[in-house]
C-alpha cells in the first residue's frame, strides 16, 4: 500500500563515482520510467534516453558506464497512462532556473580548503545572537560599496565601507557581535527568473529544488558548479570569521502542486488533501506538504542532513514548523544530533491557515515541550514590547501600553514556567509554552511585517525622533538580555525602514518589492551609528554573562528574581547564584518605559554601570552606590557586581 510504502536506503538521486553513473528515483506508482539526457540545463534536445528497471519498494533503477559530472537529466514517467516529464526532487545541482537536474560529482564544487572548514560549536543554543539576513539586501543598495552586488560572494567581501567611510557588509556583522548569520532561504527557489539581466525580487519562500542553492545568487545560474561552490565560498568565509550559518528551510510547501516534480512523479503522495480531493492549504501558499508520510519524511531528513554535511550549515529555520508533525522533528532532530547536537533548530511555532494535521501532532509553539532540542519564535515577547504585528498603530510595553508587566516577565523568562508568574499566566499554554530557555527565539523584527522602526514610527506618530529611538533601543535592551536566543532582522541595529516606493507608508509585506524598498541603506548607519553602538554594547554583554544565558527552567527559578513594588508600569530583576558549581555575578536590570525618570530601590552597597540611557558595553561605564538608583525616561539600566 502506498501509505506505507517505505524505501529505506540514502541512495535517491544520480550518484557519480569515476567509472559509472547510478540514478535511483522513488516512482512506485509508474509503470515506465525512463533517463532522459541533455548537454545543458535550458533548451538543448535530449542526447539519450534510457529505460530505468523497477527495483525494491518503488525504486526505479539504471546504471550508466560513464562518469556523467556536468550532465544535465529529466526523467519521463508514465502514470495512469500519462506521461510526464520531471526534474529530480533528490538532484544536487541543476541548470538555470532549476528546470533539468544536473549530474555533480560535489569533490568538484569544493572550494580549496573546504575539508577542513566547520563552522563554530557553541555550548548551549542561548549561545547563539542570531541576524536574520536577505542575501540581496546586504549589498544591493550602491550605499553597500560591495562588489558582488545580490550576490552569495557579497557577503564574502571585507574592507567594504559606506560614503562615510564606515563598515560594511560582512565587517560591519563581524564588528556588531552577532554568532550566527540566518540567510533567508538560499536553496533553489521558484519566484525570480534567473535568466533576467536585471532578476525581479523575492524573499525566496517557493521551493524548487530543496537541495540545491538558488541561482540568482550565483555569478552564472546555466552552470550548475557555480552555484554551489560559491555558496561554500560564503560559508568557508563566515567559518574563518567564527560565524555561523542558519538556512531557512521551506519543507512546508512547494511552489508548484500540481506542476511539482514531487506531483508528478507520485501524484497525489506529498501533499495533503481535503476530503474532496482538492490540496489543503495550510501554508497559504497553494499547498502543504504531508511529513506524516514515510517517504516525505525520509525526504525532509535527508535533505536536512544533506545540507548539514555538505554545506556544513550549522543550523535550520523552518518555515511554518507547525505545519510539520512532531514525529518529523524529532526525526530530524536525532539525525542532526548524530552529526553535532550544536546544530541549532527552531522554527514558527504555528501554520499559516488550516490544516487537516491535528492539533495535538503539530510542531507548534503549545507542543515545543514535546521537542527538546527544536525551539520556536516567541509571538508573546515580540508583541508585549512593541505591540501586536497585525495592527500598526498597536503599542508594546517600550511605546506607550501599560499594564504589561506580567507580559514582559512571562517574555523575559523565555515564556518558562518562572515561579514569580501570577498562576494564570503559568497554567495557559498559550503562555508558558517552553520547556527551556533554549527553546525561545527572543525578538522584536523579522522580514516578516513592519521592520522595529517603522513600527514605532506608525504606533508613536505624536513623539520624538528621539523618543523613538529611546524605544528602539530599550527594546533590545529587553530582548538581548532576556532568557531564549535572541535574533534580529539585519539593519534593526540602525533603524533600517521599508518606506513604499510609491510615499504611501512602509511596506510590511515586501515579499517582492523591489530592491529599493527591501536594500540596506547602509548609508543610514551614519546618522545612526551611536544605535549601531548600542546594540554592539548589549551583544559584547549578553556575552559576557551566562546569567543572561541560562539553560533550564530550574536554573531561572533558582537565578532570576524579579524586584517587587518598582515604580508603575516598570519590570526589574536581579540575576545571581551559581550555575555548575560557579558562582554568577550578580547583575540588576531595570526597564522603565514611562517617559519620566523613575527612582528604583535597590540592595544597598557599590554597583558598576555596564548600561545606561543610550549606552551599553560588556565594561563597566561608571559606578554607583547606594540603595536607589534614578532610571531615565525609555530605557535600561544594567548594573552588576
Ligand atoms: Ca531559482
Amino acid at each position: 500500500m502506498l501509505s506505507t510504502l517505505e524505501y529505506t536506503k540514502h541512495d535517491l538521486g544520480a550518484l557519480c563515482y569515476p567509472d559509472r553513473t547510478e540514478f535511483r528515483l522513488w516512482a512506485p506508482t509508474a509503470t515506465t520510467v525512463s533517463l532522459r539526457l541533455y548537454p545543458d540545463g535550458s533548451t538543448s534536445p535530449v542526447l539519450d534516453e534510457i529505460a530505468l528497471i523497477q527495483g525494491e519498494s518503488g525504486v526505479w533503477i539504471v546504471t550508466i558506464p560513464q562518469y556523467l559530472h556536468g550532465t544535465y537529466y529529466t526523467y519521463r514517467l508514465t502514470i495512469d497512462g500519462i506521461s510526464r516529464e520531471a526534474c529530480d526532487p533528490y538532484a544536487k545541482a541543476c541548470g538555470i532556473n532549476g528546470h533539468r537536474s544536473m549530474v555533480v560529482d560535489l569533490a568538484r564544487t569544493n572550494p580549496a580548503g573546504w575539508t577542513a572548514d566547520h563552522g563554530p560549536t557553541l555550548a548551549s543554543p542561548t549561545d547563539a545572537i542570531l541576524y536574520e539576513l536577505h542575501i540581496r539586501d546586504l549589498s544591493s543598495d550602491a550605499s553597500s560599496g560591495i562588489h558582488a552586488k545580490g550576490k552569495f560572494l557579497g557577503l564574502t567581501e571585507t574592507g567594504t565601507k559606506n560614503a562615510a567611510g564606515l563598515s560594511t557588509g560582512l565587517d560591519h556583522i563581524r564588528a556588531l557581535g552577532i554568532t550566527h548569520i540566518h540567510l533567508l532561504p538560499f536553496f533553489d527557489y521558484a519566484s525570480v527568473d534567473e535568466a533576467a539581466a536585471l532578476p525581479n525580487f523575492n524573499w525566496g519562500y517557493d521551493p524548487a529544488n530543496y537541495n540545491i542553492p538558488e541561482g540568482s545568487y550565483s555569478t552564472n545560474a546555466s552552470d550548475g558548479v557555480t552555484r554551489i561552490r560559491e555558496l561554500k565560498q560564503l560559508i568557508q568565509t563566515l567559518h574563518t570569521h567564527g560565524l555561523g550559518i542558519i538556512i531557512d528551510v521551506v519543507y512546508n510547501h512547494t511552489f508548484a502542486t500540481e506542476d511539482s516534480c514531487f506531483h508528478k512523479i507520485v501524484p497525489n503522495y506529498y501533499h495533503r488533501t481535503l476530503p474532496d480531493s482538492t490540496f489543503s492549504n495550510g501554508s497559504g501558499c497553494g499547498n502543504e506538504t504531508a511529513s506524516e508520510r514515510p517517504m516525505v519524511r525520509r525526504y525532509i531528513v535527508d535533505s536536512v542532513v544533506y545540507w548539514a554535511k555538505e554545506y556544513h550549515i550549522d543550523g535550520f529555520r523552518f518555515d511554518l514548523m507547525g505545519l510539520h508533525d512532531i514525529d518529523t522533528m524529532q526525526a530530524i532532530r536525532k539525525a542532526l544530533d548524530e552529526i553535532s547536537p550544536a546544530i541549532l533548530i527552531y522554527g514558527e511555532g504555528w501554520t499559516g491557515g488550516a490544516s487537516p494535521l491535528p492539533e495535538d501532532t503539530r510542531a507548534s509553539k503549545q507542543n515545543i515541550a514535546k521537542l527538546p532540542g527544536i525551539a520556536a519564535f516567541n509571538d508573546n515577547l515580540r508583541d508585549t514590547i512593541k505591540g501586536n504585528v497585525f495592527s500598526a498603530t498597536d503599542k508594546g510595553f517600550v511605546s506607550g501600553k501599560h499594564d504589561l508587566t506580567d507580559e514582559l516577565r512571562l517574555g523575559i523568562c523565555a515564556c518558562c514556567a518562572h515561579p514569580a508568574l501570577p498562576a494564570a499566566l503559568r497554567s495557559d499554554p498559550n503562555a508558558c509554552w517552553a520547556a527551556a530557555p533554549t527553546q525561545s527565539i527572543n525578538y522584536v523584527s523579522a522580514h516578516d511585517n513592519l521592520t522595529l522602526w517603522d513600527k514605532l514610527t506608525l504606533s508613536n506618530p505624536d513623539v520624538s525622533r528621539k523618543q523613538r529611538i529611546q524605544m528602539n533601543q530599550l527594546a533590545a535592551a529587553i530582548y538581548l538580555t532576556s532568557q531564549g536566543i535572541p535574533f534580529f532582522q539585519a539593519g534593526e541595529e540602525f533603524l533600517r525602514s521599508k518606506p513604499k516606493a510609491d510615499g504611501s507608508g512602509f511596506d510590511e509585506n515586501s515579499y517582492n518589492a523591489p530592491d529599493s524598498v527591501n536594500s540596506i541603506k547602509w548609508d543610514e548607519l551614519t546618522e545612526n551609528l551611536a544605535v549601531f553602538e548600542y546594540y554592539k554594547g548589549l551583544i559584547s554583554f549578553r556575552k559576557a554573562h551566562p546569567a543572561l544565558r541560562l539553560t533550564t527552567t530550574e536554573a531561572l527559578a533558582e537565578c532570576l528574581h524579579f524586584l517587587e513594588n518598582t515604580p508603575d508600569n516598570t519590570v526589574a530583576y536581579c540575576l545571581s547564584g551559581a550555575i555548575a558549581g560557579e558562582s554568577l555575578q550578580e547583575l540588576l536590570l531595570l526597564f522603565n518605559p514611562n517617559p519620566d525618570p523613575v527612582c528604583f530601590s535597590i540592595l544597598p552597597g557599590n554597583w558598576n554601570i555596564y548600561a545606561a540611557e543610550g549606552c551599553a558595553s560588556a565594561q563597566p561605564i561608571g559606578q554607583l552606590s547606594g540603595s536607589s538608583i534614578l532610571v531615565a525616561g525609555i530605557s535600561c539600566t544594567i548594573l552588576g557586581r
